[in-house]
């Protein structure tokens, strides 16, 4: 098997002593004053910055599986709330993109996968984890966004004076379309 990660350390090497980073300098302050949380897809890894404009520094990106809050007290909602309250963003954008890979998914695919790499049905149901909420998907990309959009809106406490957007993002074109506008709230 090709050790993947040996791969990105030699180029790092040149990289820094090339000081190729000298363009990207910047503090952990967002520049834009923005904090957006988009799906870990591999098509958005520069497609979502560039088709925006956004440069290094200008954002807090947060990524997960899906573009999902999990539950109100998971890790992506307490990033929002520590971005907004303690590190400078002042407005939020929800990310979903067309054809998510995520949204397809579906528990039993998960288990039987982890089946095949010997982790058992005891196991499995020995775990006190909320699997459905985990690995369930969505047929629909807009209801999902619409549908954390207003986690972060009514999450008890969030900054109610901060707007949270919701838009979806080509995979493909990098075309975002605005479909809930946090200003007319
Ligand atoms: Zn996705």
């Amino acid at each position: 098997m090709q050790k993947k990660l040996y791969k990105l350390l030699e180029f790092n090497k040149q990289f820094v002593q090339d000081e190729q980073y000298e363009p990207m300098i910047t503090d952990g302050h967002p520049n834009e004053g923005l904090l957006i949380l988009s799906c870990m897809d591999a098509r958005l890894v520069e497609l979502a910055h560039r088709s925006l404009g956004l440069k290094n520094g200008d954002v807090k990106f947060l990524k997960n599986a899906g573009a999902q809050i999990q539950s109100d007290d998971d890790s992506i909602m307490g990033s929002i709330l520590v971005g907004t309250y303690a590190l400078g963003c002042e407005e939020v954008v929800i990310m979903g993109h067309t054809d998510c890979g995520f949204g397809k998914l579906k528990p039993e695919v998960m288990f039987d996968a982890m089946k095949e790499k010997g982790i058992t049905d005891e196991l499995i149901q020995s775990l006190d984890y909320d699997f459905d909420n985990m690995f369930t998907g969505f047929s629909v990309t807009e209801d999902n966004v619409r549908k954390n959009v207003e986690k972060v809106r009514n999450h008890p406490l969030f900054n109610k004076e901060i707007p949270v957007h919701g838009v979806i993002i080509d995979s493909k074109t990098g075309e975002v379309t605005l479909i809930d506008d946090g200003y007319k709230q």
